[in-house]
């Protein structure tokens, strides 16, 4: 099988995923040799142009330097000084745009060129084949130089020989379009290169070196055979000419391309036994080694239709890019933009105030026609092209959406760090999507959030080994402790000859032997700190009952209801009493006078209806028996309305002389109500009268009623016969009568003078009436037969009222009235009564001379006549059946009864003079 070696010397080659074909324009910028350009006015020296750490800077302000002269220093391997390109003065020392796609401001030195170009001591030449690997590393290092293909990658630290080297490639590819300084540098210099390439050998022995040029720089490739041929190293150094293709300039790409070795993601080439180095670093390296020069300037390509000759100059490092805008008369007015780098992997400027770098190889400045027209992205419409493009098999899409989200952890898991941000996936996108300017600015950041995370596990660390540190003093402390006590212990036991530690543990269970004996006595020592525990406990539960028990205010409350209740019985009482006494005497002298007129309007209906029903001829017994019933209601009535009445005219009759009624309407209620019952009696007697005298008895047809009639007399005559036999107890049996009040006197003479003056005038116009003329013809014979009844009736009843009343003549005179409102009351009534009876009198002298009375009239006079007496009777009885009601302690009720007898024999007389008459 033919080794990896023989294949490559054989001429094989291999093939990597993606890439794209872009048109070249490479030949305009090689028709002219390489020019120096000139020492611009101030160079802008950035402190770190290359990965890894940047140097101390070893000037200040004011400073002179020589060219070649280090501005910086450090002892870190990863970190490369810079020079002073020129002889100058050193201005300041600040930040200063960086020239790179993100622009962030970084440290950078400002060198006024003096223009002498005053340079170091020359140093001779180093025989770098008497020198170890590591003295040519510190000597490329010192001399500033690191990857010069744009990578900034410190090219010693590539050099090491700790590990074997198989093959050493020289990346001659300069894929990028526009850009040839390396084409122009192989032309140019390509002896120069090749020592370069033998001092490399000679520190990492390759079994084989490669150089790999794409197809189209022929020139080159065969300046760089002729100058292989010429140092006699055909065997050992191959130029391989590969198929033009970007980017075959990238590392992993041109390694896979010539080796067919693939270098997987967090390798690097030298694990795989690969160190590849740009040509432009090869001539670095030469320049340090044997021309003891640093990196002091570079070879870049000014191309692009802005400038008039593109071509490649070799330009001090800071050297402000206006100037060699302006050097090679760059029409910037024509120049669509300023591009630092190839269109590929290079970025816009803004200006031209930026400086030249160790990795900068071309300044392009192309116009309108040149580049597609720039115009504002549109969305991602995924359509895979990019990853097609994309040479690392990435998936730019996906790195496209993180980077806008800025999401450092997704950009990481999609390997954004593997981009060698060669372009290819922006060159492809339809939405022109500056999709590797994103990537750069995305590295940066995913840089300094390594570099946060890194420091916050430096943090860590140091967190934890204090941890660590103070547990270990704390355990040695305890230690101490430990042995220090063992020796106190040692040391007592020696000087009282018993361990001390004994000798106490021996004294605790004695202690508790002594408790649990005295426990098997009376009381152990336990119990009686129980005991004492408990009675403390028992004086706290009690000190905080008596702090927070609610004080016993049980008899206040008691007092305070006892006061309230007498407060309100009181209250009552005088409101009762004030009630009574302001109100009594009115509001039931209305009530009284109310029932009054009301009973005496039933009655006289019911009367009327007994009377007709009595005069007439036998009615039948249904009618009989409801008559019988409605006279007996009516009567009752009656007589109830009557001793109310009554009551009321005695109160105010007697009560003087301070009565208690203050109420004119009282007594005027009171007045009305008896005028009301004159009037009524009034008509009834002379409706009894016409009817027994003008016409005859009427034929009665109702059994019935007339039987009712006659039971009603009946009771009547009862009631007058035990009012009598009442009076006359009281009038004869005893000086102090039963009737001890005089209220009860004065109603009774009261009414006996209104019922004398009421039969007067009644007998006056019934007189009148007979004289003047004829008795009318009665037709009813009921109303004839109900008159006559009722005279006997009243007959009957006037006499004993007579009796009683001549008693309580001679006994008792007539009180004396003080009360105005009373007599006007009683004025009122007496007026009324004459009214009435004058109506009465009026009514029957009409009836008998003009026409016969009616026989509705004379039924209904017949019955309230009847009522009347059967009333009378039983208010007589009642009063004295009831002497004890008339006690000075129940008022109330005396006041009544005697009323009511008044009333009664007043209505007795006024009926007893109509019935004679
Ligand atoms: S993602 Fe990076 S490596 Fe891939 S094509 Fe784009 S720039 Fe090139
Ligand atoms: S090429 Fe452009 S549009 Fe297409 S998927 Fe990639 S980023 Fe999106």
């Amino acid at each position: 099988m033919i080794s990896l070696i023989e294949q490559i010397k054989n001429g094989k080659l291999w093939r990597y995923f993606g890439g794209v074909h872009p048109q070249e324009n490479k030949i305009q910028s090689t028709r002219l040799a390489i020019t120096t350009a000139s020492i611009p006015k101030h160079l802008i020296i950035p402190v770190k142009q290359h990965i890894g750490q940047g140097g101390q800077i070893i000037v200040v302000p004011g400073d002179k330097v020589l060219k070649g002269q280090p501005l910086t220093a450090s002892d870190s391997f990863m970190s490369v000084p810079v020079h002073a390109p020129t002889s100058g003065t050193i201005e300041h020392i600040a930040q200063y745009p960086s020239t790179h796609p993100s622009a962030m401001p970084e440290i950078a030195i400002k060198l006024i060129c003096d223009q002498e170009d005053q340079a170091l001591e020359s140093q001779p030449a180093l025989d770098y084949k008497q020198l170890s690997t590591a003295e040519l590393q510190q000597h490329i290092s010192l001399a500033g130089v690191a990857g010069m293909g744009g990578a900034g990658f410190p090219t010693a630290v590539k050099l090491s020989d700790k590990q074997p080297i198989e093959f050493l490639l020289i990346n001659a590819a300069e894929c990028e379009p526009y850009i040839t300084s390396d084409d122009v540098l192989m032309r140019e210099r390509a002896d120069d290169i090749i020592q370069g390439i033998e001092i490399l050998r000679h520190m990492i022995k390759p079994a084989l070196c490669v150089i790999g040029i794409e197809d189209n720089k022929p020139d080159a490739a065969n300046a760089l055979e002729t100058a292989i041929k010429t140092a006699n190293l055909s065997a050992d150094i191959i130029v391989r000419k590969v198929p033009t293709k970007y980017p075959n300039g990238g590392e992993k790409q041109l390694i896979q391309v010539l080796t067919g070795k693939e270098i997987r993601k967090g390798q690097i080439p030298a694990q795989s036994g690969v160190v590849m180095q740009n040509v432009g670093t090869i001539y670095a390296v030469k320049q340090a080694i044997i021309d003891r020069q640093p990196l002091l300037s570079r070879i870049v390509t000014l191309t692009g239709k802005a400038f008039p000759q593109p071509r490649n100059v070799e330009a001090l490092i800071g050297t402000p890019i206006s100037a060699l805008l302006s050097e090679f008369e760059c029409d910037e007015d024509k120049a669509a933009a300023i591009i630092y780098g190839g269109p590929m992997m290079g970025f816009t400027l803004p200006h031209g105030q930026f400086s030249l770098t160790k990795t900068g190889n071309c300044i392009l400045t192309p116009i309108k026609d040149e580049i597609p027209q720039v115009r504002e992205p549109d969305a991602c419409i995924r359509c895979g092209e990019c990853s097609e493009a994309c040479p690392v098999d990435l998936l730019p899409q996906q790195l496209h959406w993180y980077s806008l989200a800025k999401d450092v952890t997704k950009l990481a898991d999609y390997n954004l760090m593997d981009c060698i941000e060669c372009g290819a996936c922006s060159y492809v996108c339809p939405s022109q999507i500056p999709l590797v300017h994103q990537y750069r600015i995305a590295k940066v950041e995913v840089r300094e959030s390594d570099a946060e995370l890194a420091a916050a596990a430096i943090a860590k660390e140091r967190f934890e080994k204090r941890n660590e540190r103070l547990a270990l003093e704390k355990a040695q402390r305890e230690q101490r402790q430990k042995e220090a006590a063992e020796k106190r212990r040692a040391t007592a036991k020696a000087t009282t000859g018993e361990d001390p530690v004994k000798a106490a543990m021996e004294r605790i269970q004695k202690a508790k032997a002594a408790e649990q004996t005295t426990a098997d006595g009376k009381t152990s020592k336990g119990s009686a700190v129980a005991d004492a525990i408990a009675r403390a406990k028992a004086k706290k539960a009690a000190a905080a009952s008596t702090d927070t028990a609610v004080p016993d205010n049980a008899a206040v409350i008691a007092e305070r209801k006892a006061r309230k209740t007498a407060a309100k019985a009181k209250r009552e009482a005088e409101g009762s009493e004030s009630v009574q006494a302001a109100t009594s005497p009115a509001i039931e002298a209305k009530k009284a006078a109310v029932a009054a007129a009301i009973a005496r309007a039933k009655a006289k209906k019911s009367a009327a209806q007994a009377g007709e029903t009595a005069a007439s001829t036998p009615a039948p017994a249904v009618d009989a028996k409801k008559a019988a019933v409605a006279a007996a209601i009516a009567r009752a009535k009656a007589k109830k309305a009557a001793a109310q009445s009554a009551t009321t005219e005695s109160t105010e009759a007697t009560e003087s002389p301070a009565p208690a009624v203050n109420d004119k309407k009282a007594a005027i209620a009171a007045a009305v109500a008896r005028a009301k019952a004159k009037k009524a009696a009034a008509q009834s007697a002379t409706t009894e009268s016409t009817e027994a005298t003008d016409s005859p008895a009427p034929a009665v047809n109702d059994k019935k009623a007339a039987i009712a009639a006659a039971v009603a007399r009946a009771k009547a005559k009862k009631a007058a016969a035990q009012s009598a036999t009442t009076e006359s107890t009281e009038a004869t049996d005893s000086p102090a009568p039963a009737v001890n009040d005089k209220k009860a006197a004065i109603a009774a003479a009261v009414a006996r003078a209104k019922a004398k003056k009421a039969a007067a005038q009644s007998a006056t116009t019934e007189s009148t009436e007979a004289t003047d003329s004829p008795a009318p013809a009665v037709n009813d014979k009921k109303a004839a037969i109900a008159a006559a009844v009722a005279r006997a009736k009243a007959k009957k009843a006037a006499a004993q009222s007579a009796t009683t009343e001549s008693t309580e003549v001679t006994e008792s005179p007539a009180p004396a009235v003080n009360d105005k409102k009373a007599a006007i009351a009683a004025a009122v009534a007496r007026a009324k009564a004459k009214k009435a009876a004058a109506q009465s009198a009026t009514t029957e002298s009409t009836e008998a001379t003009d026409t016969p009375a009616p026989a509705v009239d004379a039924k209904k006079a017949a019955i309230a006549a009847a009522v009347a007496r059967a009333k009378a009777k039983k208010a007589a009885a009642q009063t004295s059946d009831s002497p004890d009601e008339a006690q000075p302690t129940e008022p109330v009720d005396k006041k009544k009864a005697a009323i009511a007898v008044a009333i009664a024999k007043a209505k007795a007389k006024k009926l007893a003079q109509l019935g004679d008459k």
